[in-house]
């Protein structure tokens, strides 16, 4: 099985490997350690100031979106929120569920966020920003920079859910002004689901310590005081957590930088290949994470999902909704390499010849 999903994905042989040891106990010193190295090694992955912190939530990406709404905003605030797919609706729905007073600026599938999109809102007194930088379900990846001056001219507290794209585009938090960034583990992390991690920076931090607690399990003060010695409040994914751990330490040997240009050349390379076939581009704004491609009139992008898994053993991920039938995503995230670019690409060609794309 080849996986061209968005997550999981798939792992490194030394991940898999780690997969098949026994649990360690994880009230040590030993485990701490390991612990404040994953936070160091994330902060200067992200680009966050040396004030910043992690917490590391056992629970998928969702679990630190919610987090995140429930421990840094209050009635007191007024967010905007991009929602350009099925991850901005996601914002939404935690929005209106803990009652944060939101506006949505909501985008047509495949379309970037624009100045236009966002001179709407200028000077209306909103406190917080929210969004998703790539929208994993439709492959559109928004101007980080945009984002940035326009939060920074109107002094908006900036949340980035960069889940799909840490690791696979480059991350510029203290620069770009971002207060939080979210990611998890089963995207270009590449290891098993199970764990998200939310850093936060000065501001941030400031924020979640005066606002008052409202959900005992997701509560950032007690992650990041007992972060402070390495530990978590409850019982964390112990296992992924190393697997975290050994997968930042080896990135670390190469740099950050070199595994995004990794990532970046598969993309590019996956990318002109697909020229010759009957197949577009859904968007012009695209992360190295996903290509996003839309089928021809006629043909079934679900259906070409389903033949790839069942006849030739590839899974790249099908849509949901409204767009299931007319397009498909391929990722470039974990361990894939460019032969296995072509075996895509000669399946791909494959289905077109049976007439099935
Ligand atoms: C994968 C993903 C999430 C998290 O989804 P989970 O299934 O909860 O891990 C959130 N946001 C984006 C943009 C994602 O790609």
């Amino acid at each position: 099985m080849i996986n061209f999903t968005v997550g999981p994905v798939m792992s490194e042989d030394y991940i898999l490997e780690m997969g098949k040891e026994q649990v360690p106990y994880f009230r040590t010193p030993e485990f701490s350690k390991i612990m404040l190295e994953n936070e160091s090694i994330v902060k200067t992955f992200a680009g966050a100031s040396a004030a910043s912190r992690v917490c590391f939530v056992t629970g998928s990406g969702t679990a630190s979106m919610e987090a995140t709404v429930i421990n840094c905003f209050n009635e007191g605030d007024r967010v905007l929120v991009v929602n350009g797919g099925s991850f901005g609706e996601r914002f939404v729905e935690i929005c209106r569920i803990h009652n944060i007073d939101y506006t949505e600026i909501k985008l047509t599938p495949g379309h970037t966020l624009t100045s236009e999109d966002l001179s709407n809102y200028d000077g209306s007194h909103y406190t917080g920003f929210i969004v998703n930088i790539h929208e994993t379900s439709t492959g559109v990846y928004y101007n980080p920079e945009l984002i940035s001056d326009y939060c920074k001219k109107n002094n908006l507290f900036l949340v980035v859910d960069a889940i799909s794209s840490f690791m696979a585009d480059e991350f510029r938090m203290q620069e770009w002004g971002v207060n939080v960034m979210i990611t998890g583990s089963q995207k270009a992390l590449a290891v098993p689901p199970g764990v998200s991690l939310v850093v936060l920076d000065e501001a941030a931090l400031e924020r979640v310590n005066s606002n008052k607690t409202t959900c005992m399990y997701l509560d950032f003060k007690s992650m990041l005081s007992n972060g402070e010695r390495g530990q978590t409040p409850f019982t964390p994914a112990v296992g992924i957590l190393l697997q975290i751990h050994e997968r930042l330490k080896r990135v670390e040997e190469i740099g950050v930088d070199k595994e995004i240009e990794r990532v970046k050349n598969l993309a590019e390379d996956f990318r002109s290949k697909i020229k010759d076939l009957p197949l577009v581009f859904f968007s012009n704004n695209m992360s190295n994470a996903v290509t996003t491609l839309k089928v021809t009139e006629g043909k079934d992008a679900y259906s070409a999902f389903e033949s790839l898994k069942d006849e030739y053993g590839i899974w790249i991920c099908p849509n949901g909704g409204s767009l299931k039938h007319e397009i498909f995503r391929v990722g470039h995230i974990g361990a894939l390499k460019p032969e296995d670019n072509d075996i895509l690409i000669k399946a791909l060609n494959d289905l077109v010849r049976r007439e099935i794309l």
